[in-house]
């Protein structure tokens, strides 16, 4: 079984209300090869909601207590990234997840690339904190591109 982003099977669960459909992922959910999980809402916030990025590290620091997640008017946000992302992994253990695809970019899905912690559009390069815990568990978390491109 797969587990991917939401937002990816075309649920409307990103931050301004919107998603961000893949037609191979959602596909995949459709044919019931994959399960749909949203870090952010597992992690108790709602849609829509504030933009947030990682200010001081990437989703490992987070997980570390090294960084943290921090809303754009400045609100600490971190321990909802944290706990939905202890909640993913309970569901990729469930599920018996053998790969994990989540939206790149994301401070919580993000795989290789996330925004900078100063809400100007860089990104750098580093994981949010759901894939930052679950490479960490062993499991193996690749972006969208790489999924479309390579599998
Ligand atoms: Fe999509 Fe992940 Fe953001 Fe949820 S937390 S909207 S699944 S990128």
């Amino acid at each position: 079984m797969i587990l991917v982003s939401s937002c990816l099977a075309g649920l409307e669960v990103r931050y301004n209300g919107t998603h961000c459909l893949n037609e191979k992922i959602n596909k995949l959910v459709e044919e019931n090869k994959a399960v749909t999980i949203c870090p952010e809402l597992l992690g108790g916030l709602s849609t829509p909601r504030e933009p947030a990025e990682i200010v001081g590290g990437d989703g490992d620091d987070v997980l570390d207590g090294k960084a943290k997640v921090i809303g754009k008017s400045g609100k600490d946000v971190t321990e909802f990234y944290i706990k939905g992302a202890y909640a993913a992994l309970e569901k990729a253990k469930e599920i018996n997840a053998t790969i994990v695809v989540l939206k790149e970019n994301s401070p919580s899905c993000g795989s290789s690339m996330i925004y900078n912690g100063q809400f100007v559009g860089q990104k750098v390069v580093g994981n949010g904190v759901t894939s930052a815990l679950l490479k960490r568990n062993g499991l193996q978390v690749i972006s969208e591109e790489r999924f479309v491109r390579d599998i």
